[in-house]
């Protein structure tokens, strides 16, 4: 009996091992597949921003998206940023803003529908021109552990020192910078982290204006703010909204009531649209996220 089990259960351990490599060499495959180089289309030509001062018209036309084919992220998102607007996007966490921010810079490609910039197709153009045309304030900040005007510069290295002063002061960051001992010559430290919140946010924002981006995408820190600090920020980002269209990722509602139109997402959908009072007299969706936001700045 003892003879016979041996050689069975050597035969399972084999079997099982083969197993185990088809299944990773299954997962290896579709990893492959999903994770495709984004390529720029053979012959692509770059974008072309029709009014450089006003900013680009934005369109998402039946856009569907997904990271992982078992789970659908975007469904049949339609929306129009015409140029030099604000638009705003809200929703609880994983609706998928910040989805809408990676999909309009091409970091994935998507399933169905479209996406047209000044009505260019952006697969159909080259990611160089398409980045080169957008800038985004991400969340969270990477800073360099290098002086602020490397920082900023990092923006567009070409550029000169007045211009990296400019942007400075565009981001209301300049006075702060002039007032430290070593100017813009401080060194921020590991990830910045000899500067606030406020303040690495700042030098984003500085970094983003250096390109001069026809378009602005700026991804709004969780993080509270006090109710001053909140009030210079929402009358800074409609300065920076200025000559360009603007897609704000907000999690604060009193940052963006005068956004042009309001975009409500839910697991993928935009289930309401309209501006600050349209929305709050339709009295859905949005209405319940202010007044949710409303109780707790009271508390
Ligand atoms: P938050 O307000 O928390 O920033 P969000 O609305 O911006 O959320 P997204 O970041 O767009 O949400 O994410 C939408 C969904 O997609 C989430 O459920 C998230 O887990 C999923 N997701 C995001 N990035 C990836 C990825 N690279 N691979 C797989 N799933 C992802």
């Amino acid at each position: 009996m003892i003879q016979l089990y041996v050689p069975l259960n050597f035969l399972g351990v084999i079997y099982r091992e083969i197993k185990q490599a088809l299944t990773d060499m299954d997962r290896m495959f579709s990893l492959l597949n999903t994770e495709k180089e984004i390529a720029d289309a053979p012959g692509a030509s770059p974008l072309h921003i029709q009014t450089h001062s006003l900013g680009p018209d934005v369109r998402f036309e039946h856009v569907s998206f997904h990271y992982d084919a078992k789970r659908e992220i975007l469904k049949d998102v339609s929306f129009h940023i015409p140029a030099g607007t604000i638009a705003a996007v809200v929703g609880q966490s994983g609706a998928g803003k910040s989805t809408l921010a990676r999909l309009l810079f091409r970091f994935y490609d998507i399933q169905s529908g479209s996406i047209l910039i000044d009505g260019q197709n952006i697969q159909d153009v080259t990611q160089a021109s398409l980045r080169k045309a957008i800038g985004i304030v991400p969340q969270d900040t990477v800073l360099f552990n290098d002086t602020i005007g490397y920082n900023i510069a990092y923006g567009d290295p070409s550029a000169s020192t007045e211009a990296v002063h400019e942007a400075a002061r565009a981001a209301q960051i300049d006075g702060f910078i002039k007032h430290l001992p070593d100017g813009y010559h401080t060194q921020v430290g590991e990830r910045g982290l000899k500067l606030s919140g406020g303040e690495k946010q700042r030098v984003a924002i500085a970094r983003t204006l250096l390109k001069k981006p026809a378009m602005l995408i700026f991804d709004e820190a969780t993080s509270a703010l006090d109710s001053k600090t909140e009030r210079a920020f929402q009358e800074e980002l409609l300065n920076l909204a200025k000559n360009r269209t603007t897609l704000i990722i907000a999690h604060r509602l009193s940052t963006i009531i005068h956004a042009d139109q309001i975009l409500v997402m839910d697991q993928g959908q935009i289930v309401e649209r309209g501006t600050h009072s349209e929305l709050l007299m339709a009295n859905g969706r949005y209405t319940e996220m202010w007044q949710m936001q409303e109780r707790v700045a009271l508390d």
